[in-house]
C-alpha cells in the first residue's frame, strides 16, 4: 500500500493528483479559475446569474466595514430558487429528497412533490400569523418535515432558527428565548439506536415561562405519547390537511435575514449567527456546484444534521438549489449495525459523500471489514468537514471508502462563513492529506500576525479572512457590538476566524487547531492538530486530544488524551511508545509530559472534540459550561481518574 510515512503533520508530501477520468467530466477543469476570480465583485456578481431574481441587484457588494450588503435592490427567494425554478423543466419529477429512516422506511419526494408540501405549511405558517421578519424555531429529527419547514419559512420570509435535535431543553430553551420565536415546529419524537428520544417533553419543558411560543406543531413520526395543550399545540398532519398548495414566494431584499443559527459551542457561549437570503444563496449555491462537481446524475449524501450550518448549506440550500438528489438519513451509523452507511451507499448508488472527520475516525476504530462487505463503487467523490482531517484517517478514507480513486474534499469553513472558504476544487486540485489546500476562487483568506501582517510560506498564524465573501454572517441577532468584538477587533481589517494554520511552500493551507488552543511550550506554539495527528499515526490510537497544562518551565506542556482502537491493550509501556512515536513525527519539543488512555474522548454534539474542557481538567481546575457536550458522562469519568491519578 502507502509508502512508509516519515514526517509530521506540516511536512506531508504525498501528493494526489485527480484521476484522467474524473478530470476529463468535471464541472471545473480550468485550473485558473482561481486567478479568473480575482476581480471578486465581478467573479461574484456572474455568480449571481445562477438565480433567479424577481429583481435584479443594482450592486454586487456595499462595503461599510465590517457591514457588508450583497447585492444590494435585489429580490428574490431561497425556497423559490430551491424548488419553483426547477418545476419548468427535466426536474419536475426528478427526486430532490431520498429519505432513509433509521428503521429502514423511506420515502421519496420529487421536486413538485417538495414545492406542493412547502407551499401548504407555510400557509399553514401564514395562517397562524408568522409574517416576514419573524422567527420560527425547528427542532427535529432528520426527517423531510424538518427540509420542509425550513423552506416553508424562507418561502414567507420568516426566519428559520434550527436548534439540533440532541440539545436539552435548556439549550433549547435559551435559543427560542434568544430569537424570541412566535412558533416551534418539532415531532413527538425520534430514533437513535432503536429508542426513541421525546422531542415534544423537551419542548414542552423548554416552553414554561416562555411567552413569545403562540403555537408549536407536532409532526408524528414515532407514534410515542405527548401531552398537547390546548390553543398551543397542533398535530402537523392535521393542520395541513385541506390547505391550499398555491402560495406565491415572497419577494425578499437580497440583504434581509433567511435564518439565525447558533454556532456549536465548541469554545464557548454559542453566537445566532444571522444569513442573509442573497449572498448567502449564490455563496451556497456555488461551491456546492464546485466543490461537490455535481452533476444531474448525482446522488449526493451529506451526514450532517439539519441542525448544524452544514446541514443548511449543503444538505439544504446548495444542492437544491442546484437541483441535486439528495440523502438524508435519520439515524446512527452503527444502528442496526456498523456497516449501515455502507449500505445506504450500496442501496441507493450514492455518488457523493459529505461527513465529518469524527465519523471517519470511528469507522477506522470498527474496522476496514464493514466497508468491504458493501458495494461501494458508485462512490466518486468524498468530503470531510467540521474538524482538521488527520492524515492518516485521510488515507482511510481515502483507500476503504473511496477505493483509491475518488478525490477527497476537505472543506474549510464556519457557521459564520455560510459557505465553503477553503477547499481542493476536485478537477483541478492536486490533493494533500490533512490540508485543504487553498481558498476557494473568489474568497480571500490570509495568515497573518497579530499586527495582521501576513505571514511568509512556511509560517503560522491567525487566520483571516481579508475581503467580504457572499455568504459571510450579516450579524450576530440583536448585537451589532458582539459582531464588532468577536470577529473584527482582533486583527485590524479583518474577518478573525479563530483559527490558526500554516502554509506551505506550495501555497496550501494547514489549520493548526483553534487559537485559543494552541500549545506553548518553551515560547515554541504548537498545534493541537499536528500533535493529534502524530498520535493517530500510531497504530493502536483511534483518537487523541491535546490541551497545553501549566508548567514551572516551559511556560505550556502537552497533556495528551488518547483513545485506542478496539482490543488494544493499554498500559504504561503503550504510554511510553506513544511519546516516542510523537517524538519521532515532530520532535522532543511536542513530546506529551503526560498522556492518559481513556475508552472516549468528550464531544460536543456535533462531533468535535471538546479540548476546553480537557484543559480545565489538566489544570486540575473547575470544568466551564458543559450544556453542549454529547454525553457528561465521558468528561465525568476522566475527571474522576484523572484526580485519582494525582
Ligand atoms: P463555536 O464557534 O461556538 O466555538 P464551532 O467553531 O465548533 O463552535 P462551527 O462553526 O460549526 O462551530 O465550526 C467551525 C470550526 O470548525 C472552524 O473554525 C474550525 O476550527 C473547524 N473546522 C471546520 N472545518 C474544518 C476543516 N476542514 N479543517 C479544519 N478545521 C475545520
Ligand atoms: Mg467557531
Amino acid at each position: 500500500m502507502e509508502e512508509k510515512r516519515r514526517e509530521g503533520l506540516l511536512e506531508e508530501k504525498r501528493l494526489f493528483f485527480p484521476p484522467l477520468e474524473f478530470r476529463s467530466k468535471a464541472v471545473i477543469q480550468n485550473s485558473e479559475v482561481h486567478e479568473l476570480a480575482r476581480d471578486r465583485e465581478k467573479y461574484w456578481g456572474e455568480q449571481g446569474e445562477r438565480l433567479h431574481w424577481f429583481k435584479p441587484w443594482d450592486k454586487v457588494l456595499e462595503w461599510n466595514p465590517p457591514f457588508a450588503k450583497w447585492f444590494v435592490g435585489g429580490k428574490l427567494n431561497a425556497a423559490y430558487n430551491c424548488l419553483d425554478r426547477h418545476l419548468e423543466g427535466a426536474r419536475r419529477n426528478k427526486a430532490a429528497l431520498i429519505f432513509e429512516g433509521e428503521l429502514g422506511d423511506r420515502r421519496v419526494l420529487t421536486y413538485q412533490d417538495l414545492q406542493r408540501e412547502v407551499s401548504q405549511f407555510a400557509n399553514v405558517l401564514k395562517s397562524f400569523g408568522v409574517e416576514k421578519g419573524d422567527r420560527v424555531t425547528i427542532y427535529m429529527p432528520m426527517i423531510p418535515e424538518a427540509v420542509i419547514a425550513m423552506l416553508s419559512c424562507a418561502r414567507i420570509g420568516a426566519a428559520h432558527c434550527v436548534v439540533f435535535g440532541g440539545f436539552s431543553s435548556d439549550a433549547l430553551k435559551d435559543r427560542i428565548l434568544d430569537a424570541q420565536a412566535k412558533v416551534v415546529v418539532t415531532s413527538d419524537g425520534s430514533y437513535r439506536r432503536g429508542n426513541i428520544i421525546p422531542l415534544k417533553e423537551s419542548v414542552d419543558q423548554a416552553l414554561r415561562g416562555v411567552s413569545c411560543v403562540e403555537k408549536v406543531v407536532v409532526i408524528q413520526r414515532t407514534g410515542h405519547p405527548v401531552d398537547m395543550k390546548a390553543e398551543r399545540d397542533v398535530w402537523y398532519h392535521e393542520v395541513i390537511r385541506n390547505v391550499t398548495h398555491l402560495c406565491p414566494a415572497e419577494p425578499m431584499e437580497a440583504d434581509d435575514m433567511l435564518f439565525i443559527l447558533y454556532t456549536s459551542g465548541t469554545t464557548g457561549k454559542p453566537k445566532g449567527v444571522v444569513h442573509t437570503v442573497g449572498g448567502y444563496m449564490v455563496g451556497v449555491s456555488t461551491t456546492h456546484e464546485w466543490v461537490f462537481d455535481i452533476k444531474d446524475e448525482d446522488v449526493y449524501w451529506c451526514t450532517a444534521d439539519v441542525g448544524w450550518i452544514t446541514g443548511h448549506s449543503y444538505l439544504v440550500y446548495g444542492p437544491l438549489s442546484n437541483g441535486a438528489t439528495v440523502v438524508m438519513y435519520e439515524g446512527a451509523p452503527d444502528y442496526p449495525e456498523k456497516d449501515r452507511y455502507w449500505e445506504i451507499i450500496e442501496k441507493y448508488r450514492v455518488t457523493i459523500l459529505y461527513t465529518a472527520p469524527t465519523a471517519i475516525r470511528t469507522f477506522m476504530k470498527w474496522g476496514e471489514n464493514y466497508p468491504a462487505g458493501r458495494d461501494l463503487s458508485s462512490l466518486r467523490l468524498l468530503g470531510s468537514v467540521g474538524e482538521p482531517i488527520n492524515p492518516e484517517a485521510w488515507m482511510w478514507y481515502y483507500k476503504h471508502i473511496g477505493g483509491e480513486h475518488c478525490p477527497i474534499v476537505d472543506t474549510w469553513w464556519q457557521t459564520e462563513t455560510g459557505m465553503i472558504m477553503m477547499t481542493p476544487v476536485p478537477g483541478i486540485t492536486p490533493l494533500k492529506p490533512g490540508s485543504c489546500t487553498t481558498p476557494f476562487p473568489g474568497v480571500c483568506v490570509e495568515i497573518v500576525d497579530p499586527s495582521g501582517k501576513p505571514v511568509p510560506k512556511g509560517e503560522g498564524g491567525y487566520l483571516v479572512v481579508c475581503e467580504p465573501w457572499p455568504a459571510m454572517l450579516k450579524t450576530v441577532y440583536g448585537d451589532d457590538k458582539r459582531y464588532v468584538d468577536t470577529y473584527w477587533s482582533d486583527i485590524p481589517g479583518a474577518y478573525f476566524t479563530g483559527d490558526e494554520a500554516k502554509w506551505d511552500e506550495d501555497g496550501y493551507f494547514w489549520i493548526i487547531g483553534r487559537a485559543d488552543d494552541v500549545i506553548n511550550v518553551s515560547g515554541h506554539r504548537i498545534g493541537t492538530a499536528e500533535v493529534e495527528s502524530a498520535l493517530v499515526d500510531h497504530p493502536s490510537v483511534a483518537e487523541a486530544a491535546c490541551v497545553g497544562k501549566t508548567h514551572d518551565i516551559k511556560g505550556q506542556s502537552v497533556f495528551a488524551f488518547v483513545s485506542v482502537k478496539e482490543g488494544i491493550e493499554i498500559g504504561d509501556q503503550l504510554i511510553n511508545e506513544l511519546k516516542s512515536h510523537v517524538v519521532m513525527k515532530i520532535g522532543s519539543l511536542a513530546r506529551p509530559d503526560d498522556v492518559f488512555l481513556t475508552a472516549e474522548l468528550p464531544k460536543t454534539r456535533s462531533g468535535k472534540i471538546m479540548r476546553r474542557l480537557l484543559k480545565d481538567i489538566a489544570e486540575g481546575r473547575a470544568m466551564g459550561d458543559t450544556t453542549t457536550l454529547a454525553d457528561a458522562t465521558v468528561i465525568n469519568f476522566l475527571k474522576k481518574n484523572i484526580d485519582a491519578h494525582k
